[in-house]
């Protein structure tokens, strides 16, 4: 079977496929840059990863775009309570982004749109809206009228036919019960910033900036939309509201959401408390490679409880993959191709490209990849592990790898490269050949300090890092 998803307009999986010239055009609800994002984020941005190089694996071209909120309720509090402006504020909260995601190896995006790049557009797009009939304005803020969109209410299911018209909401986030006429364009209260466009002075509500952001990238009709499961009501269903009332067609074909990150059964957030940001991770030494593991472990429609032990778990299985890749790469296998392993491995690559087709099931493929390894593990010992089947083997690590990216090691910026390794170790080879055994020593001790632990095989020495 081919790849599917579970899409939430229609709460059914569907087979997925783009709907021309074999690309997907998919968009992404990014981050609001007021603060570091936390790992109850990130789950959500791991997950925009998984899709992007599962869709490429599954032989799709892609065109994504995901938008930097720079200009929200938060953002502006937040800078105004700093004596910052709101661009100096944001840049500092979008790089710190862009490095934690560097750090997790999220790909970057085709596009990566700031909300505050786009103000003019949004401005004609809320006119435009108004000359459908689709707004009113109060007191300078523009609104839009739920009650003219027939199909408020398809994402996220709920019946809104008996709301009360013209009752108004002005924040950008609410519950479901809140129902009302949501704000396009907000005017300026006392000191805060403004734009002048034609549409008055004011900023955009957080709702309109993604409808135009994508539809200005991707076009009318997109083929897919993800975001977190908190963003299906409001935010997603305002922009299906303000996309469809704009062009007359249908905004996206597949709506995926992925489920929370949980801390002791309750979502990860700000509000509560409860969050950890990478960087409190990492301080805590644990690599960037176990959060990004253990974020892409659980499928995106789980919830995952967060647990520092499961980050240790992480760990541990990711050294069991780098000493198995290792192991393929250093030991001497006897000469020959065992046919068994051959389609063993093939029954492994097909078992992951299921389970990942399986509306990203990352668990049952990971759970293939790790049968794969303890069969060939045994067969290693038992020598029926052949020369002619390291290739395979590898190319079954390569495709995990180009989905779960975990690998490498992540090196600090004053780490020995792989050439300078080498260069100890010939050293310490030397040493030992003239039975200078006090220097071979010192020189492994130097090796351990940097982080590189060697090993004496039967086949010689490998090394590996920390
Ligand atoms: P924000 O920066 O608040 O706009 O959120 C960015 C993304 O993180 C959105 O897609 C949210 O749905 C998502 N998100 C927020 N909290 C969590 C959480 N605890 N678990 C998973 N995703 C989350
Ligand atoms: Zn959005």
């Amino acid at each position: 079977m081919a790849l599917r998803f579970y899409n939430t307009l229609t709460l059914q999986l569907q087979p997925f496929a783009p709907e021309r010239d074999n690309t997907v055009r998919m968009y992404t609800c990014g981050p609001t840059v007021y603060d570091y994002a936390h790992i109850g984020n990130f789950r959500s941005f791991v997950f925009y990863d998984l899709l992007r190089r599962w869709i490429r694996a599954s032989g799709f071209k892609l065109d994504h775009v995901m938008n930097i909120t720079d200009v929200d309720d938060k953002i502006i509090r937040n800078a105004v309570a700093q004596g910052k402006s709101l661009a100096e504020y944001s840049e500092i909260y979008t790089q710190a982004f862009f490095e934690d995601a560097k750090l997790l190896r999220l790909e970057v995006p085709e596009h990566v749109a700031r909300a505050t790049e786009h103000i003019d557009q949004m401005a004609d797009a809320i006119a435009k809206l108004g000359e459908k009939g689709f707004t009113y304005d109060t007191d300078g803020s523009v609104y839009y009228r739920i009650a003219n969109f027939p199909g408020y209410g398809k994402l996220s299911h709920n019946d809104f036919s008996g709301m009360k018209a013209g009752a108004r909401v002005d924040v950008d986030e609410y519950e479901k019960a809140d129902a009302r006429d949501f704000v396009l364009w907000k005017a300026p209260k006392d000191n805060e910033p403004f734009w002048q466009t034609k549409v008055g002075r004011g900023r955009p509500g957080w709702h309109i900036e993604c409808s135009v952001m994508a539809i200005q990238y991707l076009g009318d009709t997109l083929d897919l939309h993800a975001g977190g499961i908190d963003l299906v009501f409001p935010h997603h269903e305002n922009e299906i509201a303000q996309s469809e009332a704009l062009t007359g067609k249908q905004f996206a074909r597949f709506w995926v959401h992925a489920e929370f990150l949980l801390v002791e059964g309750q979502k990860m957030s700000k509000s509560l408390g409860n969050f950890y940001t990478l960087r409190d991770i990492l301080s805590r030494g644990y690599p960037p490679e176990a959060v990004r593991y253990l974020l892409a472990s659980v499928p995106y429609r789980k919830s995952l409880n967060f647990k520092f032990s499961e980050l240790k778990t992480a760990e541990t299985s990711i050294e069991r993959l780098r000493n198995y890749k290792l192991r393929l790469e250093t030991a001497k296998f006897p000469e020959g191709l065992n046919e068994q392993l051959v389609t063993r491995t093939a029954e492994a690559v097909k078992s992951f490209r299921e389970a990942m087709d399986d509306d990203l099931n990352t668990a049952e493929a990971l759970a293939a990849v790790f049968e794969y390894i303890r069969d060939t593990n045994t067969a290693m010992d038992s020598g029926t592990f052949l020369a002619g089947n390291v290739e395979n083997a590898k190319g079954l690590l390569q495709l995990f790898n180009s989905v779960f990216d975990v690998l490498d090691v992540t090196r600090s910026a004053d780490a020995l490269s792989d050439a300078q390794v080498d260069e100890f170790i010939a050293r310490r080879q030397q040493a030992k050949k003239a039975r200078d055994y006090k220097l071979a020593d010192s020189i492994r001790d130097e090796l351990t300090a940097k982080g590189i632990i060697l090993e004496d095989t039967k086949d010689g020495i490998r090394w590996k890092r920390k």
